[in-house]
This record gives structure tokens, sequence and C-alpha cells, in this order.
């Protein structure tokens, strides 16, 4: 095997020789170690045990304005890989579009570990199997039809070199777990309860964390008992009432209205062909009511998260700063090299710096803006309880189940697992079939009340899916609990 240090010479040497090739800038992610192990469990038999391994470099070279991409698995042939990514870059300098531009050197080093005390990949699988079938033991039942106990588990020693002299490398440790009970109810339709693994965004990101009770196994009787009384309960009647979203539910809400929202590559129209476009535009920024006072939304760095990872694929140091402000759009989701086309599309400097979202899925893909942790701050108004006090007539929602949104994320259609009903102040009887929808804006314009630090929950994505080739990425979010006024729930007939 051809050790890192092997590599970092040689891409060293190449990159002299792409500077006299002409290349105003290039870098290189050498992806040392790639692994990823992920375990199923149906109704408690082991239905897929998967791993795999990749070892790899990954090229970019900025010429004429153009990026040229290559990668390769043998790290014999880092010249030839070059040689592709220059090859590349000549060939798309030829095509319309914006010249790309890095901006002002930004020379880094560092390094970044993830918080891990016991190393998944350290783990026996029969240890790993034991306490998967102990959950799926819990939710055991015969009034459930299916159980389905899966957990995944990623490690990733990534070193990243530019032409500025940056040097960085990180060793992402990532955790992911979900357990869900199905049954079908007396008219034979099927629902289900689930939970994630989840967290409040301190501790570990090891083995630790997935068998901690609280944030994932000590919630198994409690979803077995609340499908039970879905599948027991009346569809929620349709109409305008108060909506109360549990961070089960908030994290896609997020996701899907703001985070995808504010990507700006997405803004820009790169991503029409797949993911979509956006509703916001580089003008709008600074200027844009996006909620209501009491949204606060920023690109966090809480310490447990996959949407942490300390620099980005550009190298850049991972920042915490405000997306959205007292309601104002006030930032987007970047990396470095789409910020002067942003500025010149606004008529002025509406962005500085990168926003360290530069990420790619694995050394074979180029970096793309992608979310990070894309958080709502905690509010003042109280803990669940306060807020389901102050409701006269509302629901509480959590877990998607279904959602459909516009294709530039300016409305939404959600369905939940549950929804319980609020009537004078007071949490009362559980709805099946729950849907709620809205307009971007004028939905998040009527958040009325944010849950306290008691109320916030740090939720994670496991495949977030974006690019041309796909890209999945994981991040997190974390999320109060959030009420909205007078929102449409229920499906009329
Ligand atoms: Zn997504």
């Amino acid at each position: 095997m051809i050790a890192a240090d092997k590599v970092a010479s040689d891409v060293a040497s190449h990159f002299d020789r792409m500077k006299s090739e002409g290349c105003s800038f290039a870098d290189a992610r050498l992806y040392d170690e790639d692994s990823s192990q992920r375990l199923v469990l149906y109704d408690g038999n082991l239905e897929s045990n998967t791993s795999s391994i990749e070892r790899g470099l990954g090229v970019r070279v900025l010429k004429d304005g153009a990026w040229g991409f290559a990668a390769t698995a043998d790290l014999a042939a880092v010249a030839a890989c070059f040689d592709r990514a220059l090859s590349n870059a000549r060939a798309a300098a030829h095509l319309p579009g914006f010249p790309k531009d890095m901006g002002l050197p930004q020379p880094t080093t560092g390094s970044y570990r993830s918080p891990v005390q016991k190393d998944p990949f350290e783990v026996p699988l029969a240890e790993k199997l034991a306490f998967l079938k102990g959950i799926d033991a819990t939710l055991e039942d015969k009034t459930i039809a299916q159980r389905i106990v899966w957990a995944a588990f990623q490690r990733r020693k990534i070193i990243y070199w530019n032409t500025e002299g940056t040097e960085v490398d990180r060793w992402v440790s990532n955790v992911f777990a979900t357990m869900m009970a199905m049954a079908p109810d007396k008219d034979g339709r099927t629902h289900r309860r689930s939970v994630e693994l989840h967290g409040d965004g301190t501790g570990t990101r090891g083995w630790e964390w997935l068998t901690e009770p609280k944030w994932f196994s000590g919630h198994a009787d409690r979803i077995k008992s609340e499908l039970a009384e879905v599948l027991a309960a009346d569809p929620l009647p349709p109409g305008r009432r108060d909506l109360i979203i549990l961070p089960g539910q908030g994290f896609l809400q997020v996701h899907e209205t703001i985070g995808h929202a504010l990507e700006l590559d997405r803004i820009l129209g790169y991503e029409l062909s797949y993911a979509g476009g956006s509703h916001v535009r580089p003008e709008m920024i600074g200027k844009l009511r996006y909620g209501s006072e009491k949204l606060n939304c920023r690109a966090g760095k809480h310490q447990n998260s996959p949407g942490t990872f300390g620099f980005d694929d550009e190298g850049t140091p991972q920042r915490d700063y405000m997306l959205i402000d007292g309601g104002v759009l006030v930032n987007v989701l970047s990396s470095r090299t789409d910020l002067g086309e942003a500025n010149e599309l606004a008529g002025r400097e509406v962005f500085t710096e990168s926003g360290s979202a530069a990420r790619a899925t694995s050394f074979y893909r180029t970096p793309i803006d992608r979310m990070t942790n894309i958080s709502i701050d905690p509010g003042n108004d109280g803990t669940l309880d306060d807020i389901i006090a102050a409701t006269e007539d509302g629901i509480i929602v959590d877990v998607p189940v279904s959602w459909s949104i516009g294709s530039n994320r300016e409305h939404f259609h959600f369905g939940t697992e549950i929804a319980w009903e609020v009537r004078d102040g007071k949490k009362t009887r559980v709805h099946k079939n729950p849907t709620y929808q809205g307009h971007t804006l004028e939905f998040w314009r009527s958040l009325d009340m944010v849950g306290d630090q008691s109320t916030w929950c740090l939720q994670q994505v496991a495949n977030c899916g974006k690019g041309e080739p796909n890209q999945v990425m994981q991040l997190g979010h974390g999320v109060p609990v959030l009420r909205f006024k007078n929102v449409q729930t229920g499906e009329k007939e």
C-alpha cells in the first residue's frame, strides 16, 4: 500500500506542475480510509450486513475560470489523475458560464477529530447484533406486524492539500440508527412509529452514543405504545389550527424549507436539473423577511453531529454563523468559488467569505454546497408543557412519513406518524394520518413560539441526496419545539 506521506509528496510536485501549466488553483483530497458498515434487522432477523472500505485521491484544478476534476483509487497513478483533471478543465473552459474564482488565498493548517470513546469499528459484530436484537425484543408484540432496527457506522480519514499551502486532516466518525414498528389499522392501512438516534449536540460520536439509552434504546417502549394509540385513533379532521412541531419532525421542516433553499449552488441554478432551485435570490440577502422575529437559524458547529467536520473540502475552517437573524435572511450555505457570481447578480457585495459548506461524499465526487448543521436557536417561550398550556386549539406532530416540496422550496406538504390534539391548554387524544401544508415564507412568518433549551434536540440526517452524479451526505439539525399559528392541517375529503 502506498503511504499517505508518499501521496503528499507526489501531490506537492504536481501542484507545481499545474501552476506551471497556468492553473490558478489546485487541490487534492486523499481518503486514506473510508469505511462504512450497515446492519439491518427485520423482525429480529439479520436482513443485511454490508461493509465497504475505499481509499483514493480526488483532484481539482482551476484553469481559465473552469474546474477540472479527476479521481483515482490507484495511488501509483497520481500524475495521470492530475493530467485528467487538467484536460477536463481545458475542455470546460470552452463552455459558457461565469468564471470560477477562489478569491483571496487562505492558507490553513490543522486537524479535526470527531470525539469518540469506543470506535464502532472495534466493536465485535456479535456485540452489535446483540444490542440491536435487544431493542427488537422490546418492540416485539402480537399487535405489531413488522419491526425494523438498523444501525450504520462510518469512519473516514481525509487529508486535504491545496496550492495555497493548506494542509488539514480529519478523522470523522458517524453513527446512525433507527427503530420502527409497523401495524395495520382496522381499515388495513399501515401505520408506523419510529425513532432515530439523536442527541443534545454535545458528547461523543462513538459506540457509547448509540448505547446510551436516553438517545435511542430507551424509546422502544414509548413508540410501541404510541403506535397502539395511533391504530385506535380517528383520522385528523381537516382545519386551520395551531401547529406544534417536535424536533423529530422539525428537523425535516428546517431541512427542506430552509436548508436546501439556502444552498448557493441551488440559488444560482446549478442544481436545477436534479435537486431543484430556490425561491431565494442573491439580492434578497439582508432584506428578505424569511420568518417571524422569533426565527434565528444558524449554520452551527455543535460538537456532536455529522454536520461537524472541522474543515470543509476546500480546507476552510468550519464556521458558526447566522443564516436567518431575527427572521431576516442574512447569509447562505456557500463554498469559495461562486461568491463572485452571487455578488455580481446581487449588484453589491453580499458575500465576503465562504460558508465552509463545500462537501464531497467520497474521493471520487467533487465538492458541492451542502448543509452542515442547520439549526434553530432555542427561544424563550419555555418548555413543551408551557407551549401546550398556551395553546387553545392545536395539534402536536412528530416524525415524517411523507413529504412533498416545491422544486424551488416555496411550498410544502408533510405527513407525520402521529398527532396529539391540544384543547384549552391540554394535550388530549391522538389522531392518525396527520398532515399539514403551507407556503415557506408565510409559514415561517407564522412562527410565534420557540421552546427553550430543554426542548432543543439534535437530529441526524444520514442520507441527504444532491448532485449529479448523486452524492449522499450526512448532516445534523438542532431544533427546539416550534409553534406556528393558524396552519392548514388534515386532508379535505
Ligand atoms: Zn436533503
